[in-house]
């Protein structure tokens, strides 16, 4: 999340109700010759595929899941997010969700379709999260798959350069996070996501229980930590602006809240 892994595809089934019919219906259609159409279940695919990797590299390299407690506390937060989340978003109940956690440093946390996070420790450590921050970022990963973040991006790339529809699905999966033209192209998509990520994911840390000044404070350390918090980078927006975009949503609901008392 906070900054610049985009490694996260999801996973989805196209009967699971409304929620996702609504983004089957968004399958991209295949052009006459084309090798492969875009589905949840495609993009599901791919993802189970790189995470598989993703780990077994993590684990020959000693580089996975290497503080036994803080393994326990991902898991253990990330049951309590999806439990609420299997309310909140019909048909996540049937997810595999999985976490582990990295000891790589040149990697940010990122989550893939179908709930499969990973977590950066150095990230953990540098921000000093306490258990409510930690749960802010696992719920901001979450909602990124909850709200078929990655199958958007897809379609927005497709829809962009439908070209690539001729190529290998593999090879247009690898160009989504590599290519040039294409991550600069889906740079302003990926950065509303961050947006809707962490709200979508304050929304579910919220109905879990968690209380919002400690959730807050995840952001506010994002901002303090960074080197330049007014500005966005290649791949997330400000986090000045993140912390604000959240400061003026609870205003709201604050205000919301007044109007119906
Ligand atoms: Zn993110």
């Amino acid at each position: 999340m906070p900054s610049t892994f985009p490694m996260r595809r999801l996973f989805l089934k196209c009967s699971l109700g409304l929620w996702i019919s609504e983004a089957c219906a968004k399958t991209i259609t295949t052009q006459s010759g084309s090798k492969w159409q875009l589905s949840p279940q495609l993009v599901a695919q791919g993802a189970s595929k790189k995470y598989r990797v993703k780990v077994g590299e993590l684990q020959q390299a000693y580089l996975l899941d290497t503080d036994v407690q803080l393994t326990e506390r991902l898991q253990r937060i990330m049951a309590k997010l999806a439990n609420q989340a299997a309310i909140d978003y019909r048909g996540s109940g049937h997810w595999q969700w999985e976490i582990h956690s990295s000891d790589q440093h040149d990697e940010s946390s990122y989550s893939m379709a179908g709930g499969k996070i990973m977590i950066s420790k150095p990230q953990v450590n540098a921000l000093a999260l306490n258990e409510t921050e930690l749960a802010m970022l696992i719920a901001h990963e979450m909602a990124h798959s909850l709200l078929l973040h990655n199958f958007a991006e897809d379609q927005e790339a497709l829809r962009l350069f439908p070209a690539w529809l001729n190529q290998d699905f593999e090879e247009f999966e690898t160009a989504i996070d590599d290519d040039d033209t294409l991550v600069t192209a889906l740079a302003a998509l990926g950065k509303q996501q961050e947006f809707e990520a962490d709200l979508g994911g304050m929304e579910l840390a919220l109905k879990a229980g968690y209380p919002a000044k400690n959730l807050m404070t995840f952001f506010e350390k994002l901002k303090k930590r960074s080197a330049y918090p007014n500005f966005e980078s290649r791949s997330h927006p400000a986090p000045a602006e993140r912390l604000q975009r959240l400061r003026d949503w609870f205003q709201q609901q604050a205000q919301k809240n007044n109007l119906h008392q």
